[in-house]
């Protein structure tokens, strides 16, 4: 399999370090300041739907984004009705898929807003954000081909990358052949509704693509209703257990289930790695997103000889963090999303402080669902029970002889997503490298933002199902595969 195909790039993206770039920017976005956007479900016949809510800004919630309705069971029960597997031509849907990433482009000044306004993405998130979802765009497309969809689809996506996940698991979907019935996070409605909008206007049909904002009333009908072929789902590890329970119980034996899941990543520091770089990428590892990625930095383990200093340079470096609105030019910490998150990771904090284990913290505003970048003693990565989803770091030691003990216990979490080395020994980046068990692994940068087509990215044991988003195998657990002959 290769990678790239050759007619396949990357999106340019923006230099964020030219005044010029950053003038174009404010002058695409200004005009969705204080828009506000709907979000409802888009189905393609007569169908009943449930209440309607308003969708609140979480660095402001007195923001008012914009107005939700959702969808019921009874709405998915409609919706699958009406799905009709995209057969067109493999050429046709490559090319409306393709077109959906312009139009995207075109688009990023709304994009943009609704991504700070509804999702607390900073500028630099939101960059990010709209260049996976291009390139997941234009990356499944150029694998569309002619093999036999599964029929209907269920897409489960989290509101941490509304925009990315939502497009990525869509989009392999469709550029199978198959229909899809999303339902994007409760968090994230409205950049969904608008996503959805962008993908019929570029051709896909309104009979392949149905939306169905919804909470887990709606994703429990999609994952038990019999029509449905196959789910695809990013989000807690909780959550795959129980959507793998009821595909076991409710739907045919063998559906394909793709799930992108939790984990438990952690970095190692020895005492030959260049502080300044380690320094950088533990901080966008571990507060980029305010934290909000399964891929951050969640234990670091630094060689005991350097402790003192290094803990000296990243502490000094978390007070430089500038945590702000998402909108502004200057902030590179926004909220996290919602109060209930916020009240989880305070409440988990405060114990850690209770304990004497915090280490450092920043101050953040006080209105809105802010939480402080915190650095907690932990004394290893077994020590953490489940993943704490926001811009909270443990850092932990270990000695010269302990290396080996050190990867083994980060194995034994069971969780397998990123992993991040820092050194200058050659020797022990492969050592470590084979050892380790985790999707991703990166050594000398951070441990963040996979890119599509260069990085598939995926985990192991409690991370995930395989195979990897962006990489050349994904598509092909969207299509039909022949049943195993006997006594073949
Ligand atoms: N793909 C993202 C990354 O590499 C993480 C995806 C997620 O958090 O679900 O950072």
């Amino acid at each position: 399999h290769e990678l790239f195909l050759p007619e396949r790039r990357n999106s340019k993206g923006f230099d964020l370090a030219h005044r010029p770039t950053l003038a174009m920017i404010d002058a695409a976005r200004d005009p969705f300041r204080t828009a506000t956007w709907k979000a409802a479900p888009l189905v393609a016949c007569e169908a009943p739907v449930g209440a309607e809510e308003p969708v609140v800004n979480p660095a402001d919630p007195s923001d008012v984004v914009g107005h939700v309705t959702w969808a019921s069971p009874e709405t998915v029960a409609a919706a699958a009705q009406a799905a009709q597997p995209w057969d067109a031509p493999p050429e046709v849907r490559a090319e409306a898929l393709t077109r959906a990433a312009d139009l995207y482009e075109a688009n990023f000044g709304e994009l943009f807003a609704i991504l700070h306004r509804e999702a607390g993405k900073s500028l630099l998130d939101a960059v990010a954000e709209i260049r996976e979802a291009v390139d997941f765009l234009r990356y499944y497309a150029a694998r569309a081909e002619g093999a036999p969809a599964v029929g209907l689809f269920a897409c489960i996506s989290p509101w941490n990358f509304p925009l990315a996940i939502f497009t990525g698991q869509m989009t392999a979907a469709l550029a199978a052949g198959n229909a899809v019935l999303a339902k994007p996070a409760e968090q994230t409605p409205l950049l969904a509704h608008r996503a959805a909008q962008l993908l019929h206007q570029a051709g896909v049909p309104e009979t392949a693509l149905q939306l169905l904002p919804g909470a887990g009333d709606v994703g429990a009908a999609l994952t038990s209703n019999p029509q449905v072929g196959g789910v695809a789902f990013t989000g807690s590890t909780d959550t795959a257990q129980i959507i793998h329970k009821s595909i076991a119980e409710n739907l045919a034996p063998g559906t394909p289930f793709i799930a992108e899941t939790g984990g438990l990543n952690a970095m190692i520091v020895d005492s030959t790695a260049l502080p300044e770089q380690a320094v950088k990428a533990i901080l966008e590892s571990s507060f980029q997103s305010a934290g909000q990625r399964c891929s951050a930095l969640r234990c670091l383990y630094v060689q005991e000889d350097i402790v003192e200093s290094f803990t000296e340079m990243l502490t000094g470096a978390m007070d430089a963090l500038s945590p702000g609105a998402p909108w502004d030019l200057s902030t590179d910490l926004g909220p996290v999303i919602d109060a209930e998150a916020k009240a989880g990771i305070t409440d988990y904090i405060e114990a850690a402080r209770k304990d004497g284990r915090v280490v450092h913290q920043i101050d953040v505003p006080q209105t809105g669902h802010f939480v402080p970048p915190t650095l907690i003693r932990v004394n290893g990565i077994e020590a953490m029970e489940r993943e704490i989803f926001g811009p909270v770091l443990h850092i932990a030691t270990f000695k010269a002889d302990q290396l080996d003990r050190v990867i083994d216990t980060i194995n034994a979490t069971g969780y397998g997503l990123t992993f991040g080395l820092q050194t200058r020994i050659d020797d022990r980046v492969q050592h470590v490298s084979e050892r380790i068990e985790a999707g991703n692994v990166y050594v000398n940068r951070n441990q963040i933002g996979a890119i599509v087509g260069s990085q598939p990215f995926g985990g192991e044991g409690l991370s995930g199902t395989g195979p990897k988003a962006g990489g050349p195998l994904y598509l092909d657990r969207f299509r039909q595969h022949a049943a195993p002959s006997s006594g073949g």
